[in-house]
């Protein structure tokens, strides 16, 4: 049950200066640089924080250079660490409806899945590495005899994180729980709009007895802090989520320095797939809506293009359409919104011009396409469904990020697969039929890393996420996540 009144008493609270966290010091900018936070709310600033540079990114990566080098953090017994990782995770919990408070003012999720995805979800994923670090064993290999072949696993040393404004928490601790628990020391650097809840939950892993400068937090823009961390000589792995054009640039920073190693969660344009036969079609609905319009379509697997088998097709648009209607967009802070507020003023543009693109190139707005709630300040948009679109249409194609619901018609399996598998993008797909072997068939049809059967959106910290094509390399979550985090070492051993 969420505290309305806590809820209430946070929505206008003051918000300390958010300061960089540098050698387990909060610090301002080495030049003073400090900018308004602006929330997506209501389109006022609400906070202030400290705005970095090159100079920043380079103080943060040579204090998480020394304190791994210097093995405060590496060289602890693996107990020492669970121990410290479990309490952040008991202290993230603690304040958890205020940080989830923070993170809706600073980015515009509605309330109830920000308490859930993003400081719950983060105390879920700390844990769950602190467990488990513990766990790892390395090998001892079938070699020939006279010889003795140890394959260690160690931390590869200084980890560069950059990460989005959707979901900073969830996704940040994706990232900095294995790096943290294998033993690593980390520089990260959150989206320029999405800053404040992961300054707190740094503050809070020094509270917890993280030693200083295993956990640095530069905030800033991507083209000098972001790019500072991924030239560095000094940054053994980088680890991004974010667009396929960051990424890119990634890859040449990488090769233009140290060819540290890259590992990139991007975008999708994820095909939600209906099926004559799904087994309940109101649910289909219900949750290929929800998969598309939660969180505004700010969802790196939102189901944007929803493949309909064509004898079902206007049926289903116009339940889809009716149930669209009924979703609660608006405030973020009411917990019975069930879509809050765009990230920022230039993603709701962006977002509307899509709409207008598919309306000029006369595809059929069924619902939506405008800005809502203008007076009150925020970025709303309506929740929006276009059909007639054609697979090669940008609309298909490329990723909106926003409340958009691309609608194609198909006629066989084949259609439907090839369709799903026209774009650049792999990363999440869902198909709903009660045919098992269908199911199986297209799970193994498709390219994507992450296939719904009969639901969309759902999985837990247990199962791996990450991209095929051009939606990324890597994985976050699962204990797949640690090979990002660890390197392999052998000893060759003459007895
Ligand atoms: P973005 O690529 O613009 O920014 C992501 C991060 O990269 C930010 O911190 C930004 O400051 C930084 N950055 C930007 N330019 C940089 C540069 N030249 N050098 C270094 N860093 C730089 O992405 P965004 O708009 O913040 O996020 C939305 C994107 O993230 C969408 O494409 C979405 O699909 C993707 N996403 C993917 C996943 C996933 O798990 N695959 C999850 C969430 C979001």
């Amino acid at each position: 049950m969420l505290d309305l009144d806590r809820i209430a008493a946070l929505r206008h609270a003051p918000v300390p200066p958010a300061r960089h966290i540098i050698d387990g010091k909060r610090c301002a900018a080495s030049d003073g640089a400090t900018v308004d936070v602006i929330s997506p709310v209501d389109g006022l600033p609400f906070a202030t924080m400290a705005w970095g540079d090159k100079a920043d990114a380079e103080a943060a990566i040579a204090a998480a250079r020394s304190a791994f080098d210097d093995g405060r953090w590496s060289g602890l017994p693996p107990a020492r660490r669970k121990a410290v990782l479990l309490k952040w995770a008991e202290l993230i919990e603690q304040e958890a409806l205020d940080l989830a408070v923070l993170g809706v003012r600073n980015n515009g999720t509605e309330i109830g899945m920000a308490l859930k995805a993003e400081p719950l979800s983060a105390v879920a994923t700390i844990r769950y590495y602190a467990e488990a670090l513990d766990k790892l064993y390395g090998e001892i290999a079938p070699t020939e005899p006279g010889v003795l072949g140890l394959v260690h696993r160690e931390p590869v040393g200084v980890v560069g994180a950059i990460v989005p404004w959707n979901f900073p928490l969830m996704i940040g601790a994706w990232k900095l729980a294995p790096a943290l628990a294998a033993g690593n020391s980390v520089v990260l650097k959150p989206a320029e709009t999405a800053s404040l809840t992961l300054v707190r939950i740094a503050e809070l892993a020094l509270d917890a007895g993280l030693p200083p400068g295993v956990l640095n937090v530069v905030s800033g823009p991507g083209a000098t802090v972001g790019e500072a961390i991924a030239l560095s000589n000094e940054v053994d792995v980088l680890v991004f989520t974010g667009s396929g054009r960051t990424g890119r640039r990634l890859l040449e920073y990488a090769a233009r320095s140290n060819m540290k190693r890259v590992y990139l969660e991007l975008g999708g344009k994820s095909p939600n797939i209906v099926f004559a036969d799904a087994p309940d079609l109101k649910e289909a609905v219900k949750v290929s809506a929800n998969g598309i319009f939660r969180n505004s379509g700010q969802v790196c697997i939102a189901g944007s293009r929803l493949l309909v088998e064509r004898s079902i097709h206007d049926a289903f648009v116009a339940e889809l359409a009716t149930f669209a209607q009924t979703m609660a967009v608006g405030d973020p802070l009411d917990p019975a919104t069930a879509a809050g507020a765009v990230n920022s003023l230039t993603q709701l543009e962006q977002t509307l011009r899509f709409v207008e693109e598919a309306r000029a190139a006369g595809r059929r707005i069924v619902t939506g396409g405008h800005r809502m709630h203008e007076e009150t300040g925020g970025y709303y948009m309506a929740p929006t469904i276009i059909t007639g679109v054609t697979p090669e249409d940008r609309l298909a194609q490329e990723e909106v990020f926003g409340p958009v619901l691309a609608v194609i018609p198909f006629d066989t399996e084949d259609e439907a697969v090839a369709i799903a598998n026209g774009t650049d993008y792999g990363l999440a797909a869902a198909v709903w039929t009660s045919n098992l072997s269908r199911a199986h068939r297209m799970v193994q049809r498709i390219r994507a890393g992450l296939v719904h059967v009969n639901t969309y959106g759902g999985s837990d910290g247990t199962v791996p996420l990450g991209g095929v094509k051009q939606s990324g390399n890597g994985h976050d979550k699962s204990l797949h996540a640690f090979d990002k985090y660890l390197d392999l070492k052998t000893a060759w051993i003459k007895l």
